[in-house]
C-alpha cells in the first residue's frame, strides 16, 4: 500500500536556528505582555516562554495555565508577533527538487496559524508544492498538536487517508506520541543525537531533512 506522507512544518522543512527559537521564545513573550497585558517585565516573560517548553511542550501554556488566559488569545497574539520573524528563516537549498522526487502523495500538518503557514511555505519555496495540502490546527479549531490525538483522526479524514497508510513526520516527539495512539506511521527528524531512541512511538529517526527523504525512498518505498 502506497503511504502518505504528512510534514510538520516548523523544525522540519525549514531549520529552527538556536537564535531563531531565541526570537520567537521573545515573540511569545512581547505578546503576551503588550497585547494581553500581563504584569511582567520582559526578560521574566521570556524566562516563563522557556520553562513553559520544557515542562508543556507548548511556549504558550504556562500563560493560559497562571493566568487564565485563553489559550486561543495567546495562539492569535503569538502569531501577530511571529510573522515578523518568517523574513529570517533561511530556506534548505534544493528542497523543492529533493520533495520533487519522493513518490508518495505529501501534505503539511502544523502548529502554526494557516497565514503564517502560507508565509513561510512562501518564504521557503514550497508554497505552489503544498498548495491547497497544507493544514493547520486553526484548520480543525485546536491550537495544539500534542493534546490529543482526535486532531490527527480529522486530518486523515480530511485527506480522505487511514491513519495507518499515514507517515507522520515530526520534530516534536510529544506530537509523534498522539500521532501514532491512532495508528500512523511515525518519524522523527533530529539535529544532534538522536535523544528519543527508547520511545515505542517513534518508528524511525532520521538526521535531519535530507537524510529523512532518503530514509523515505529507502525505508519505504516512496
Ligand atoms: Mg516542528
Amino acid at each position: 500500500m502506497q503511504k502518505t506522507i504528512i510534514w510538520d512544518l516548523d523544525n522540519t522543512l525549514y531549520f529552527e536556528t538556536d537564535e531563531y527559537k531565541h526570537k520567537l521564545d521573545e515573540a511569545t513573550a512581547a505578546a503576551a505582555i503588550n497585547e494581553l497585558g500581563l504584569p511582567l517585565d520582559f526578560q521574566t516573560a521570556t524566562k516563563k516562554v522557556k520553562e513553559s517548553y520544557a515542562t508543556y511542550r507548548d511556549g504558550l501554556e504556562i500563560f493560559a495555565r497562571e493566568y487564565g488566559i485563553p489559550h486561543k488569545d495567546l495562539y492569535i497574539s503569538y502569531h501577530n508577533y511571529k510573522k515578523k520573524l518568517v523574513s529570517t528563516i533561511k530556506p534548505y537549498d534544493g528542497l523543492l527538487e529533493k520533495l520533487q522526487t519522493i513518490n508518495c502523495p505529501q501534505y503539511v500538518f502544523s502548529t502554526s496559524s494557516k497565514d503564517i503557514c502560507e508565509q513561510i511555505l512562501k518564504h521557503i519555496g514550497l508554497y505552489d508544492f503544498f498548495k491547497g495540502r497544507f493544514y493547520s490546527v486553526e484548520d480543525f479549531n485546536v491550537y495544539k498538536k500534542n493534546e490529543s490525538s482526535e486532531v490527527y483522526q480529522k486530518v486523515c479524514e480530511q485527506i480522505n487517508t487511514k491513519p495507518e497508510d499515514c507517515i507522520f513526520i515530526d520534530d516534536s516527539y510529544s506530537n509523534l506520541d498522539f500521532a501514532k495512539q491512532i495508528g500512523m506511521g511515525t518519524i522523527r527528524i533530529y539535529y544532534k543525537n538522536n535523544s528519543t531512541k527508547d520511545m515505542k512511538f517513534i518508528d524511525k529517526a532520521y538526521k535531519g531533512i535530507y537524510e529523512c527523504i532518503d530514509g523515505l525512498k529507502k525505508d519505504y518505498g516512496c
